[in-house]
Order: C-alpha cells, then structure tokens, then sequence
C-alpha cells in the first residue's frame, strides 16, 4: 500500500490556521484510510476551493482503495460511537469517535465535512475549512486563533485494565482531555487490539487476567519487530506499586514508563505531553 499526498500549487502559503486542529482532522481521516485499506494506495489531495477577498476555502480530500462504506451508512459515520457495521468493530476495533470529532473540529474551521464511498473500492473524505490570508490577519490579530502551539493533538490511546473502577477513571480523565480511548479488559485483548501505528499511546496495567501487562508489552514489541510499518508506540505501565525492581522489569519488558495508582491528573499529563 502507498501513500501519496499532492498539494496543488494553486493553493496559497500565507495562510492562517490552527495547525493542531488541522494535524488531528488529517491523522484520523488518513488512519482510517490506512486501517481499512489492505492494498492500494491511499492519497491525500490539497486543493483551493474558493479565494475570497479576506479568505480561502481549502479542499482537502482523502481518498482509499479500501473496503468502502455502503451507501445508507455514510451520513452515519460522521455521528458519535457509529461503525458502519457490527462486523467492523470486530474486526478492526476502534471507538467510533474519530469522525464525531474531526466533523465538529471541521465545524470549527467554518468547514464541512463529507464523504463518498462504493463497496469493495474505497472512499473519499473530502471537507473544507476556510483560512484567512496572513496579510489580512495582521491586520485583526484579536480575531486570530493561535496556531499550532498549545493545542493539544487527539490521542489514540489503547487502555488495558481489569478493574471496573480503575477503568472509568482513567476513561474520564482520558476523554475529557478529548482523547479518543480503546478499552480492553486483559493483556491478551490488548495485543489484539494493537494494529500498526494506529495507536499513539498504551497504558497497561500489570496484573491482569490471561496476559499480564509485562507478557503483553513483550507481545506487541515482538508484533512491531515483525510488521512493515516500523511503528513503535509508547507504553506505559499502570502499576500499584512504585518499586525500583518493579521499574527495572517494566523497561526491560520493552515499556517506556510506569504510572502509579491512583493516577494523578499531574503525572498522566505529563506522559501524554511527552507523546502529544
Ligand atoms: P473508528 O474508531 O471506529 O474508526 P471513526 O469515527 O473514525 O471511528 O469511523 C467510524 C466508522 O466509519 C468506522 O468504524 C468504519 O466503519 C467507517 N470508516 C471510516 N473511515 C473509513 C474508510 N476510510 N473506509 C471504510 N470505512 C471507514
């Protein structure tokens, strides 16, 4: 599979955006393009739509050989928790988030998004967003959104853990932070769970049922050494106690780091500025 990505000419470089909003929309669409698409390529074209006096309204369009949406469910997707089918989040995991939330990044940017799609041939996301030239915004700077700097990039973060309580805290502490959070229950679970390059982030705690969270990080490091992609994801144990031997066998398991319970607002966003 290939990735290309074309940005015409046309389209104009003194433009003023939110790049980390920009980064998350193109993260989530070209992900997905890349979950669902096994052979092919995946291609991502940058096009002006319209040049305002004050603005331009940029194109962007995603397109994939992949599986493809059947047509009833395409204005679905886009809605919070939906897959296109039962089959898909069995397959191929995921929340069913990432499209809820680009769509309403989208509707930040004065944009929209929107998709078309034939079974069995692949997709395209196209959506807009509209840019004020840079001149322009020199000139209204109260009007303009900091960019890039300081806004924080929606996470893919795989959670294991067996403890129900332990479980909603870290979800909330996760969502409300505008993560998007996969949840399972046991070491094994998670290394099914893990696809390459898909999540940025792996919270693991260490016992757990079937595999344990060091069995299982020794796991997805061998699944990265043997895939293509090349791909490393943190890991971070979610660990009990703090002992240095109880570190040391973190590390050597192939993890970049532990947290210890209960986890602290404090030490969570530190591991996520260090992945963000
Ligand atoms: P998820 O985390 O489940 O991928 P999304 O909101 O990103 O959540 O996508 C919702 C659903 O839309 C997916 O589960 C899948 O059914 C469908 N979908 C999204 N992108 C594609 C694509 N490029 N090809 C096929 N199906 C897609």
């Amino acid at each position: 599979m290939s990735l290309v990505s074309l940005t015409e000419e046309s389209v104009p470089d003194g433009l003023i955006g939110d790049a980390g909003r920009l980064r998350q929309i193109l993260i989530n669409l070209v992900g997905n393009a890349m979950k669902f698409t096994e052979q092919g390529e995946i291609k991502l074209v940058v096009t002006p739509e319209e040049m305002g006096k004050d603005r331009a309204r940029i194109r962007f369009s995603v397109s994939d050989t992949g599986i493809g949406i059947p047509k009833d469910q395409l204005a679905r997707i886009f809605g919070a928790f939906e897959q296109a089918d039962p089959s898909i989040h069995r397959k191929y995991g995921g929340t069913g988030l990432g499209l809820a939330i680009s769509s309403r990044l989208v509707s930040l940017m004065s944009g929209r998004i929107w998709a078309e799609s034939e079974l069995g041939r692949g997709s395209t996301f196209h959506f807009h967003a509209e840019f004020p030239y840079a001149e322009q915004a020199a000139a209204q700077p109260e009007k303009i959104e900091a960019s890039g700097e300081g806004s924080v990039r929606q996470l893919r973060i795989l959670v294991a853990e067996d403890h129900p309580v332990n479980q909603r805290v870290i979800q909330k502490l996760l969502n409300i932070r505008g993560h998007s959070v996969t949840l399972v229950p046991d070491g094994e679970a998670a290394v099914d769970q893990w696809a390459p390059g898909y999540f940025d982030l792996v919270l693991m705690d260490l016992q757990m049922p079937r595999l344990d969270g060091l069995q299982a990080a020794r796991a997805i490091r061998a699944r990265e050494q043997d895939s293509a992609a090349q791909s490393r994801v943190p890991i971070y144990a979610l660990s009990a106690k703090a002992f240095p031997e109880d570190a040391r066998e973190c590390l050597s398991a192939g993890m970049d780091g532990h947290l210890t319970k209960p986890i602290t607002a404090d030490a969570l966003d530190k591991v996520l500025a260090s992945v963000g």
